[in-house]
């Protein structure tokens, strides 16, 4: 089993940030995820997604789009270009 720390690198990536308190468990996110990124906690009541590989993140947007309960926000703010 593995070891669930509350770290932030467990909730969010460089662009986008996970609520767990929102996650329904439906893992139409861990599907979705092209790289990896997401994984999930399944341990009887304590059913959430959960970062993996927050390293791998492209910016993708496709957990933000597929999450059903609005539990992925797309927190990335681009550099101003100058
Ligand atoms: S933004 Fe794309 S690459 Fe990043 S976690 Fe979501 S689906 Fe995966
Ligand atoms: S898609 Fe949303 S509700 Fe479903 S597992 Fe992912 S974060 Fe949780």
């Amino acid at each position: 089993m593995r070891l669930h720390l509350p770290f932030p690198r467990h909730t969010q990536t460089p662009f986008i940030e996970l609520d767990t308190s929102a996650c329904q468990a439906c893992w139409k996110c861990v599907e979705s995820c092209p790289q990896g990124v997401i994984g999930s906690i399944r341990f009887l009541a304590h059913r959430h997604a959960h970062i993996d590989h927050a390293e791998k993140c492209t910016g993708c947007k496709k957990c933000v789009n597929v999450c059903p309960h609005a539990a992925i926000r797309y927190t990335h703010v681009p550099l101003k270009q100058s």
